[in-house]
C-alpha cells in the first residue's frame, strides 16, 4: 500500500533562520506569530514582555507619551497655519513683529 505524504503547507511554513553553531541557518519551523523556532527564542514566555515594561524608567517613550507629544504637534502646527492666515494688522504696529495673538489684537472695543 503506497501513501504519498502530503508535506507542502509544513514545507512552505516560515523557517527559523537563525544562525546555527555550523556556520548556516536553522530550518526548523517558526513557532505561530514569532519569527525564531523554539529553541532560538520563539518558545512561548520566552522575549521581553508587551509594552517593554522591564525597561520603563521614566514613561517618556510609553506609547500613550508618544501619542501625546504627537497630538501636541498637530495642534501647534495647525495653530500656526491658522495664524499665518489671519490678515497681517501686526504691521502697523511698530511695537509687535511677528504672528503672536495679544489681546489687544482681538478685543474691536478698543478701536
Ligand atoms: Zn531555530
Amino acid at each position: 500500500m503506497s501513501h504519498v505524504r502530503n508535506t507542502g503547507a509544513m514545507q512552505a511554513s516560515l523557517r527559523c533562520g537563525a544562525r546555527t553553531r555550523a556556520g548556516g541557518s536553522c530550518r526548523a519551523p517558526a513557532l505561530r506569530g514569532k519569527m525564531r523556532c523554539r529553541m532560538h527564542g520563539g518558545a512561548w514566555g520566552s522575549g521581553a514582555p508587551d509594552g517593554n515594561s522591564n525597561a520603563l524608567k521614566h514613561g517618556y517613550f510609553t506609547s500613550e507619551a508618544i501619542e501625546e507629544r504627537k497630538f501636541v504637534r498637530t495642534i501647534l502646527a495647525e495653530a500656526e497655519s491658522l495664524l499665518c492666515q489671519l490678515p497681517a494688522q501686526e504691521s502697523a504696529n511698530p511695537r509687535k513683529s511677528g504672528t503672536q495673538l495679544t489681546p489687544e489684537r482681538n478685543s474691536p472695543s478698543r478701536t
